[in-house]
This record gives structure tokens, sequence and C-alpha cells, in this order.
């Protein structure tokens, strides 16, 4: 599926299997290629919404030129994990009332970037 954010087209994608520098992960964010993927393991678990969030977020960051400021990687790691965590807290969607979007679990791996 495809995300506009901040007027800028995001591809999501999901993978069956995810490493970020040796290591798994549910989510990551790609800026350069404005790619979010999203394990497939975590699309049907109640985590879904945070972690996709946790990821828009990180894009959000992104095309809001957050990066470019010094707040390091870690701080930004904090800050997205939070408002994911509370924003997720807030609207609760339900996985099974949510209107999902058609999910097409592709193989593959991340190939670059850090869990971010
Ligand atoms: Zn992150």
């Amino acid at each position: 599926m495809y995300l506009m954010i901040k007027g800028k087209k995001w591809k999501v994608k999901y993978l069956k299997r995810m490493k970020v520098d040796g290591h798994d992960t549910d989510g990551y964010c790609d800026p350069k290629r404005r790619v979010i993927a999203i394990r497939d393991k975590a699309v049907n678990s109640n985590d879904y919404y945070r972690i996709l969030m946790h990821e828009v977020l990180h894009a959000i960051w992104h095309e809001s030129g957050l990066d470019n400021t010094n707040i390091g990687i870690d701080m930004e790691e904090v800050i997205v994990e939070n408002f994911a965590t509370a924003l997720n807290e807030i609207f609760k969607v339900s996985i099974r009332e949510a209107k999902r979007p058609d999910i097409k679990i592709v193989r593959g791996q991340a190939r670059s970037g850090r869990d971010r």
C-alpha cells in the first residue's frame, strides 16, 4: 500500500524476514527510498498499528526535516516510540475492526538502514 506523508508518496511493504544490521526487527523506515517495511509476523498482532505508527512517525520526522537537526537517532527513537505508544493508546484501533488494506507478504530483507 501507499501512504501520502506530508505530500510525498511512501510505499509500505510487508516482508517475511527482516534483519537490520544483523538483528531481527518488526519494522523499518528507509527515508532515502521512502519505504516503510513491516514484518509479516507483526501484521496480525496487536502491535501492528503501534509498529506501523512508529515507522510512519519516522517518515514524518524525515519529511519535516527533523533528521537535519542535532537530535540524534537515539533521541529520535525515544520520541517516536513514545508518540506511537501514546497515539495507539488514544485511538486504539482494534485489529478486527480496522479496515485493512490488501496486504501482500513478500520475501525480502532490509537492504540498508538502521533499526529505525
Ligand atoms: Zn524506530
